[in-house]
C-alpha cells in the first residue's frame, strides 16, 4: 500500500458547481490520488447557510460558515462562491497564506486579475481558472501552454450559452427576442435577471480574460467594447438567414495594427455579428459554447462543448485541482501570468471588418447612385447591393412615395469610416431610415 502525502483542499461554495466538485472529489478521491501522487483531503466547505438544501448529498460535518478559518492551513483553496466580494478577499487571504487557488469566477478575474496574479507571484503561489471561460471546454490551458510557442492572431468565441440559445431559437424558430428569452428562462438557461448575459457583460469579462492570456497583455474589462443582443430584431435574423448568415454574439480578441500609428495593438470586443453559415461557429447550437482560435503557425482550431452546467464546469475545476496538486508533489516554480507584450488596447474605431447595412430608401431613379456615392466619398467600398423589398401603399397600390429596402454589404472598412458613412447615409434626403447595421465576422 503506497503511503501518499496528504494535501488539504478547502472548498468555498457548494452551489451548482461547488456541490458537484465536492461530490466528484469524494467519489474519485482514490483515483485522483494515484494520478497526483498525493491524497486530496476535502477539509471543509464554506457556505452562507450550512442547513440549505444542496443539489448533492454531502457530509454535514464538512460545512462551515467560517471561510477564513477553513482557508488557514489549506494547501489548495477552490473558490466557487462567485461575485467580487468576499471572493476577492478570501482568494487574497489564501494566496498570502501560501495556498494555490482554483477559481471559476470570471467576474473576479476580469475586475481584479492583475492584483490577484501579482499577489500570487510575490509568494510563488498559483492561480488556476480553466472553468472561468467556457465551462467544461479546455481553453485556458491550450492558450497558456499548448499555443505558448505560437502567435495567436484572433479568437472568435461564443462564450455565453444563454445568448447563443436565444439567438439560435430566433434563427431556427423565427421568433422574437422576448419569446426566445422566455423559453430560455423556462428551461433554466437564463437567470431571473438576464442583464449580464443579454447585455454582453458576461461575454465581455471572458473576452478580457482570453485577450489578456492570448496576447500577453493586461486587458481590463473596461477596455472591452460591449454591445448586447437586446436591439436585434427578428427581421434582422430572418434577413441574415436569407443572405446565408447566422447572427451570433461573439467575443472577439484580435491582434491588429493601429491604423493611426502603425503600431501593434489588440482589440477585445463583444457584439452580435453575422457569421457565414459555412463557418464552424455557425454550427454551434443551443446553449453550447465554442472558441475559434486562429494562430500564426497552428492555423484555425475550434474548441467546442458545454459552456456551463454544474458537473460540466466541475470537470474543469478538477482538472485544475490535479494540476495544482501535482505541483505540490513535484515542486518547482509555477507559471506566472505573462503580460510581457504589454500591447495597447485599441478603441473600437480602430478595428477593420465587413458590414451589412439595411436602409429604407425612397424608390425613385438615382437613389442607388446617390447612396453609392456616399459610401465611396467615405472610402467604404461596396461589395454587394441588393434591393430586397418594394413597399406598396394600402391595397397593393403603389404609394405616392414608395420606399424600398436596400441591403448593402461592404468590403473590409474601419469602424470609424463605417460610422461616418452611416451618419451621412442617415442624413441623406433619399434615405427614410437606417434599419440595421451589423458587422460580418469570421471571414
Ligand atoms: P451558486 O450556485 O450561486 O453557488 C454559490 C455558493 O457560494 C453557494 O453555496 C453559497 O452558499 C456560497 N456563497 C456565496 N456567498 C458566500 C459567502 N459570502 N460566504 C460563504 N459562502 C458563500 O454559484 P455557481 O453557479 O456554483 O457558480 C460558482 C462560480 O462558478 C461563479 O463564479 C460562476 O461564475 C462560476 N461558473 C458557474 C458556472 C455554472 O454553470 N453554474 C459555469 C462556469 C463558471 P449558500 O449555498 O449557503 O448560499
Amino acid at each position: 500500500m503506497i503511503e501518499y502525502r496528504n494535501l488539504r483542499v478547502a472548498l468555498l461554495g457548494a452551489g451548482s458547481v461547488g456541490a458537484q466538485v465536492a461530490t466528484l472529489l469524494l467519489e474519485h478521491g482514490d483515483e485522483l490520488a494515484q494520478r497526483v501522487g498525493a491524497s486530496l483531503e476535502l477539509v471543509g466547505i464554506a457556505v452562507r447557510d450550512v442547513d440549505a438544501v444542496r443539489t448533492a448529498e454531502l457530509p454535514k460535518h464538512l460545512f462551515t460558515t467560517d471561510a477564513e478559518s477553513l482557508i488557514l492551513g489549506s494547501d489548495i483553496v477552490i473558490e466557487l462562491m462567485g461575485g467580487l466580494e468576499p471572493a476577492r478577499s478570501y482568494v487574497l487571504q489564501a494566496i498570502r497564506s501560501g495556498a494555490d487557488v482554483i477559481t471559476a469566477n470570471k467576474a473576479m478575474l476580469a475586475n481584479h486579475g492583475p492584483e490577484l496574479f501579482d499577489a500570487a507571484e510575490q509568494v510563488g503561489a498559483q492561480l488556476y481558472y480553466e472553468a472561468a471561460v467556457a465551462g467544461a471546454i479546455p481553453i485556458i490551458r491550450p492558450l497558456r501552454d499548448s499555443l505558448a510557442g505560437d502567435r495567436v492572431q484572433r479568437i472568435l468565441g461564443i462564450v455565453n450559452g444563454t445568448t447563443n440559445f436565444i439567438l439560435d431559437r430566433m434563427d431556427r424558430e423565427s421568433v422574437g427576442l422576448d419569446e426566445a428569452l422566455a423559453v430560455a428562462t423556462e428551461l433554466g438557461y437564463a437567470e431571473a435577471d438576464p442583464t449580464a448575459d443579454i447585455e454582453g457583460y458576461d461575454a465581455a469579462q471572458k473576452a478580457a480574460i482570453l485577450a489578456s492570456l492570448a496576447f500577453h497583455t493586461t486587458v481590463p474589462v473596461e477596455a472591452v467594447h460591449r454591445e448586447g443582443i437586446t436591439k436585434l430584431t427578428s427581421a434582422e435574423i430572418d434577413a441574415a438567414r436569407k443572405a446565408g448568415y447566422v447572427v451570433k454574439l461573439l467575443a472577439i480578441c484580435e491582434r491588429l495594427v493601429d491604423p493611426d500609428t502603425g503600431a501593434d495593438g489588440v482589440s477585445a470586443r463583444v457584439y452580435p455579428a453575422l457569421v457565414d453559415r459555412d463557418h464552424p461557429l455557425a454550427a454551434v447550437h443551443g446553449a453550447n459554447n465554442a472558441v475559434f482560435v486562429e494562430a500564426e503557425a497552428a492555423g484555425s482550431l475550434m474548441f467546442y462543448g458545454a459552456g456551463a452546467g454544474g458537473i460540466e464546469t466541475a470537470s474543469a475545476v478538477l482538472g485544475d485541482l490535479v494540476s495544482a496538486a501535482r505541483r505540490h508533489v513535484v515542486g518547482g516554480p509555477g507559471v506566472a501570468e505573462s503580460t510581457h507584450a504589454n500591447l495597447p488596447v485599441l478603441p473600437i474605431g480602430s478595428i477593420t471588418t465587413r458590414y451589412q447595412i439595411a436602409l429604407q430608401v425612397t424608390d425613385q431613379p438615382g437613389v442607388l447612385a446617390a447612396i453609392a456615392r456616399i459610401f465611396s466619398e467615405h472610402g467604404v467600398s461596396v461589395e454587394a447591393l441588393e434591393q430586397t423589398v418594394r413597399h406598396h401603399g394600402p391595397g397593393g397600390v403603389v404609394a405616392d412615395s414608395p420606399t424600398a429596402t436596400l441591403v448593402i454589404g461592404t468590403h473590409a472598412a474601419t469602424e470609424a469610416a463605417l460610422a461616418a458613412t452611416v451618419a451621412a447615409v442617415a442624413a441623406s434626403d433619399v434615405v427614410a431610415a437606417v434599419t440595421s447595421v451589423l458587422r460580418v465576422e469570421g471571414a
